[in-house]
């Protein structure tokens, strides 16, 4: 027995590996469409009932039939100081079975990982979270300040359903909520056998999705013809997705930058950032999207039939953009696309950016020091959104903070959204100390 046990429950590193599993046994996949997006009610009322049996009490708001959100608030030792926001979604993206080694609703264990869409984004850390606080239920902790736990719906397609809508319709849920942690951040990076960086994030870059519209006169196929909505379309899209943006190393990605390179001894010239970016392996594709606007062409529309020559052609641009960016990029991509075709933005919403400092950044570096005595935390930038963005409409400072150390080998950005998503068991008990410590002492 371990002395986080007491003689009837078992530890919450133990505890943890049955709630992610379960978690990911519950096929909470999110189309993007209300009608085809599934289950996370029933996950959502599985959280309320793992909370429920150790006596803490949580409501769920559905925003439209199925999809659930869940709040909780459990009350701090000192009601006088402001309260923590510790926010995880439970919906994921869709997997193709085919395309996995095991069936990505199996929340399979296997050569030590728990295997199934949403075991890094992010039901590990819904089950981190839900495990420690069962723990403080059984054992009698109680956090130093309110801690308001939300489990949304909704993320993967924009939030709407999910914490936007919270943030619109039930303000009043976050009273008194100044900081908040959530995903991406918090893994390890290992930069040889005795020294972790763990990329806290502290920034994330805007969505700044949009839609080009042009248009042409209709046709027959086989005739002369020099006025193609789907020409004119293609090039728009080609000079975008061929386009570099100009490089612009903001404040977080200096600071993270400036302490890579120290640390892998890596010569930083400010000047061309890329090239010590190139050096990181499997993050250099997560950090280098944060020097630079980008945009992605991903969706094409047009025509009907093979033998007409359609009146207009669409195509989705998904647009990141640096902190206080967004306007400057929507100016750049004007001049891109030239005066006929038209830009609709589909999703507009700010990138966040906060500083490296203070109590809580102390609290989460303090607890990733205790569990792992190689590890020095960083600020990062990520290059995606997160509910951070609905959050923060709330002036609550966001950090993405969702703890797993990692084995060197793995190269975990390319499991988000990819084919065999897995998490390392080790990693997620880690997890589970990192945060059981932080939270403690936030
Ligand atoms: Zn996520």
């Amino acid at each position: 027995m371990t002395s986080d046990a007491d003689s009837a429950h078992p530890a919450p590193t133990d505890e943890v590996v049955d709630l992610c599993r379960d978690l990911l046994r519950i096929d909470t996949t999110n189309t993007g469409d209300n009608d085809t997006s599934v289950g996370e009610r029933r996950a959502a009322e599985y959280v309320a009932e793992k909370l429920a049996e150790v006596g803490v009490e949580s409501v769920l708001h559905e925003s439209a039939p199925g999809r659930a959100n869940l709040v909780a608030r459990i009350p701090g030792a000192d009601p006088g100081r402001d309260a923590l926001l510790v926010h995880g979604h439970l919906d994921v993206v869709p997997a193709d079975a085919d395309e996995w080694s095991v069936h990505p609703f199996s929340g399979e264990l296997r050569d030590g990982y728990l295997w199934g869409r949403g075991a890094i984004d992010m039901k590990d850390f819904d089950a981190m979270v839900l495990a420690v606080v069962r723990h403080w239920q059984r054992t009698g902790v109680r956090p130093p300040r309110d801690i308001v736990l939300a489990y949304t719906a909704d993320e993967e397609a924009g939030s709407d359903y999910g914490a936007h809508w919270l943030t619109q319709h039930h303000r009043d849920l976050f009273d008194g909520c100044t900081e908040a942690i959530g995903e991406v951040g918090g893994f390890s990076y290992s930069v040889d056998d005795t020294q972790r960086l763990y990329l806290i994030e502290t920034a994330q870059k805007g969505i700044d999705w949009l839609r080009l519209h042009a248009r042409g006169r209709p046709g027959h196929g086989s005739m002369v013809h020099d006025d193609n909505a789907v020409t004119a379309l293609a090039e728009a899209v080609a000079r975008i997705g061929r386009h570099r943006f100009p490089v612009v190393v903001t404040d977080t990605v200096r600071a993270f930058l400036e302490e890579v390179s120290d640390v892998l001894g890596i010569e930083l010239d400010p000047e061309d950032p890329e090239t010590a970016i190139a050096k990181l392996g499997p993050i250099a594709n997560l950090i280098g999207a944060t020097i630079r606007n980008t945009a992605n062409p991903t969706r094409l529309a047009a025509g009907y039939k093979d033998n007409v020559i359609p009146g207009r052609a669409t195509a989705t641009i998904d647009c990141r953009s640096l902190p206080g960016q967004s306007e400057l990029l929507e100016r750049q991509l004007r001049e891109l696309v030239g005066p006929d075709i038209a830009i609709e933005y589909i999703q507009r919403q700010p990138a966040l950016e906060t500083t490296f400092d203070g109590d809580l950044v102390e609290a989460m570096s303090a607890a990733l020091r205790a569990e792992d005595p190689g590890a020095r935390p960083v600020p990062y930038m990520l290059s995606g959104g997160t509910d951070a963005k609905a959050f923060s409409q709330l002036g609550i400072r966001c950090f993405g903070f969702a703890p797993l150390r990692l084995p060197a080998d793995l190269n975990f950005s390319a499991l988000f959204h990819g084919i065999d998503e897995r998490v390392p068991v080790d990693g997620l008990q880690f997890g589970v100390r990192v945060l059981d410590r932080f939270l403690r002492t936030c």
